[in-house]
């Protein structure tokens, strides 16, 4: 009872200068948050009465916005639960423009409405000038479901059953095209579909035969599949999934469907993600023929699948702007990795760290069998949950009992507060903590 005695209070608190300032920047309720926190942990006696406001003004949030920056040493580059893609900084700064009011639907030479996107449409159709006109949603789900809705609601959608796939979090693409009402014509097998299957199930009742890039697995052993161009001929129009957005071919990554190749193949439309290999901002791209891509814009359900303005603005600069960190990630020269990595832990100087050859990986973004040569630090595992709690925060992968922190896609200018953070952890973490 006694300790409550000293701590000041909430009005008090919110009198100094920093938290006033912190107010207006973040909102009142934040602020009140770390305020009461702070409080607490004095009530607990963790803290000395008159350290209160400087363990607040510690504790405020960096942003009102919730989700916290965080630098990913998992090795794994579109990491689904880290956001997938980070964006580039041109992409961020035309988020940050585009923030406000602005000509997102607006001729500002006629002072009229204006077509919504058009500049970001016009980018993206610029990079993939074998598509006669595109459009964008919310995200690749949204763009199958605009798309199995426009073209085949209450008919059939032609598609393989070595193409059912589940995307992940339990969700799977069969459940999403018939929850439009279309029905599925499964043809082939899990392992073999030939372009005679699909020629046999298509007729009167089919919207459109569907192709399904398998992004996050590979089949192996007694297989076949349809290539798109062997599907053209049969008078229903082929829409092609290819999943993980690259625009035009990678040597990089040879095994990976592009829209500019798959069009060029026969399809006539073409779905994929914007924040998958492309790097962009989470986003439904649709590329075709101009007949189909107006039936899709011109449907009702379009409406409720318009993206923002901010994913407008970032998606252009993804596209016309320069190398997004996704594509970076995935150049990374190894021995540059490594030096990178050695530095850091000649920096550490700390027996317990090395430096250890690696494998990165694309993650669910594309590309599941692609292994990229890496280069990680190498700690005790004791140390992922304490990084976890740094600001901000580290997230590595444990692998054999040691964490493993892969450079690849942590920005080189975060190595100070990496070294920092895990000297830190050194000198709270217990020695024996592999
Ligand atoms: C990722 C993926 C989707 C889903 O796209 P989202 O942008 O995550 O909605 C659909 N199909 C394939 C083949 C995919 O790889």
């Amino acid at each position: 009872m006694d300790r409550r005695r000293g701590i000041p209070r909430t009005d008090a608190l919110l009198a100094d200068p920093r938290l006033r300032a912190a107010v207006e920047r973040l909102g009142r309720e934040p602020v009140k948050a770390a305020v009461r926190a702070a409080q607490q942990r004095a009530r607990a006696g963790e803290l000395a009465p008159t350290d209160v406001a400087d363990a607040a003004v510690t504790a405020l949030p960096a942003t009102a916005g919730g989700l916290r920056p965080v630098l990913n040493a998992t090795g794994v580059v579109l990491h689904t639960n880290l956001g997938r893609a980070a964006l580039s900084a041109a992409a961020l700064d035309a988020i940050v423009a585009a923030g406000g009011h602005t000509d997102v639907e607006f001729d500002l030479d006629t002072g009229k409405r204006a077509r919504r996107g058009r500049t970001a449409l016009a980018a993206l159709a610029a990079a993939v000038p074998a598509a006669e006109a595109v459009h964008v949603v919310n995200n690749g789900a949204a763009a199958l479901v605009l798309a199995a809705t426009a073209l085949a609601a209450g008919r059939e959608i032609v598609v393989s059953r070595g193409e059912m796939v589940e995307i992940g979090d339990g969700f799977r693409l069969p459940d999403l095209l018939e929850s439009t009402g279309a029905r599925l014509r499964e043809v082939g097998t899990t392992n073999r579909t030939s372009p005679a299957d699909y020629a046999a199930a298509v007729g009167p009742a089919t919207g459109f035969v569907l192709k399904v890039h398998p992004s996050n697995f590979v089949v192996r052993g007694f297989t076949s599949a349809a290539p798109v161009a062997s599907l053209t001929g049969l008078g229903v129009p082929v829409v092609v999934d290819i999943g993980s957005g690259l625009l035009a071919s990678d040597p990089l990554l040879p095994g990976e469907p592009d829209a500019a190749g798959t069009l060029r193949s026969g399809a006539d439309l073409v779905i994929a993600s914007g924040d998958k290999l492309l790097g962009g901002p989470q986003a439904g791209l649709l590329l075709g023929s101009s007949a189909l891509v107006e039936r899709l814009r011109r449907h009702p359900l379009a409406r409720a699948l318009r993206v923002d303005k901010l994913t407008l603005a970032a998606l252009q600069a993804t596209v016309a702007g320069p190398l997004p960190p996704t594509r970076q990630a995935l150049r990374y020269d190894a021995d540059e990795l490594r030096d990178r990595t050695t530095r850091l832990c000649a920096r550490l100087n700390h027996p317990d760290a090395s430096v250890v050859p690696s494998v990165a990986v694309v993650g669910g973004g594309g590309a599941p069998e692609l292994q990229l040569p890496s280069w990680s630090l190498s700690l005790p595992s004791g140390y992922a949950e304490p990084l976890r709690h740094t600001d901000p925060p580290v997230v590595g992968r444990v692998e054999h009992g040691r964490l493993l922190l892969d450079l690849r896609c942590v920005p080189a200018a975060a190595d100070d507060t990496l070294a920092a953070a895990i000297r830190r952890c050194a000198a709270s973490a217990p020695r024996a903590g592999a």
